[in-house]
């Protein structure tokens, strides 16, 4: 008997599994966006002003406008709140995510750190592989979309740093270069920067040219990130090195800033980033007046960390201490 209702024909096989692509957006470079949702969020938060992120390319524009500056948090939740680009750990959203949580749906530009310091201080090497490592951001923004761009697993080279891994800085400089290049060729729709480590300002220079060797012309990316600068302590070596490398005409982004270091070389910086505020606030114990969080200090607080990033970037205004009255409440912090 044909035509019953189970008269019908086996499904076919396919010869082969169907091709499943993941489509994320092509990265972007940072482009301006109206900021007045987000000027409205940092009046809620009680900052008069935030400074717009946004790079100013007006030749008499603001100086704090020309450089984009992410607040680094420990916070993944902060993504969907913070009225100005974040900064964070690609280790904090992989233990969010551990925890079973929802990931954060941005409604901030966000970039992704390594959190290489902390890796490599700890075991001396890395110890996700670069398929796990690369294979985690995708996760990442197949989720929360994408980022404004993405650590690669470089190798920082502070001497405690090359100590503890037991290489050197030539061989931390190479390993830098090997992953940058697996990860742009294997992980392409990640928006992958090129970082450059080293330690004296030749350190540097040589890495710039073993990119070149490998095809990369670090002068023709649109962001490169420059390690090994955070921690130190003279500003003045930073701020040559940044300068050279500024005059090579590569865009760099400084990776945990220091206030000081910011006010001197900060106008030669497409980017930077920096946690310093929170270091500050569990340290000094600071803790603003009319915080009600249960913590004791502000170590976790966004209201003190925007207050911090504008304090940070009316350096790039008023350099060498001079005097803005609209900031003076503002000045909670000025050492850290
Ligand atoms: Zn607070």
């Amino acid at each position: 008997m044909t035509g019953t209702l189970f008269d019908v024909a086996p499904l076919e096989r396919p010869a082969r599994a169907p091709r499943v692509d993941v489509v994320l957006p092509a990265p972007r470079r940072p482009d301006p966006v109206d900021d007045r949702p987000q000027q409205a969020a940092a009046r809620a938060a009680g900052v008069p002003h935030l400074t717009d992120w946004t790079r100013d390319r007006r030749p008499d524009g603001d100086p704090a406008r020309r450089v984009a500056f992410y607040l680094g948090c420990h916070q993944p939740r902060w993504l969907e709140t913070a009225p100005v680009p974040l900064f964070i750990a690609a280790q904090r959203l992989a233990a969010y995510r551990r925890r079973g949580e929802d990931m954060p749906r941005p409604y901030t530009p966000y970039a992704i750190d390594s959190g290489g310091f902390t890796e490599l201080s700890k075991h001396g090497m890395w110890t996700l592989s670069e398929d796990e490592y690369g294979g985690m951001i995708t996760r990442f923004m197949l989720d929360m979309g994408p980022p404004r761009f993405v650590a690669p697993q470089d190798w920082m080279c502070e001497p405690w740093i090359v100590a503890k891994t037991g290489l050197s800085v030539e061989i931390h400089q190479e390993l830098t270069v090997e992953n940058y290049l697996y990860l742009t060729r294997e992980f392409p729709h990640v928006p992958w920067i090129p970082v450059l480590q080293g330690w004296q300002l030749a350190d540097y220079a040589r890495h710039v040219e073993a990119y070149a060797a490998a095809g990369i012309d670090l002068a023709d990316e649109p962001l490169v990130g420059l390690g090994s600068v955070c921690r130190r302590e003279a500003t003045a070596e930073i701020g040559a090195i940044v300068t050279a490398l500024h005059g090579m005409g590569i865009r760099m982004h400084g990776f945990g800033v220091k206030r000081a270091g910011f006010t001197r070389y900060g106008h030669l910086l497409e980017s930077a980033d920096s946690l310093a505020w929170s270091f500050g606030a569990r340290r000094r114990q600071i803790r603003l007046p009319d915080c009600t969080h249960a913590a004791e200090d502000c170590r976790n607080c966004l209201t003190y960390a925007l207050t911090w990033r504008e304090t940070t970037l009316n350096g790039l205004r008023h350099p060498k201490g001079a005097e803005d009255p609209h900031q003076t409440a503002l000045r909670l912090d000025a050492t850290a």
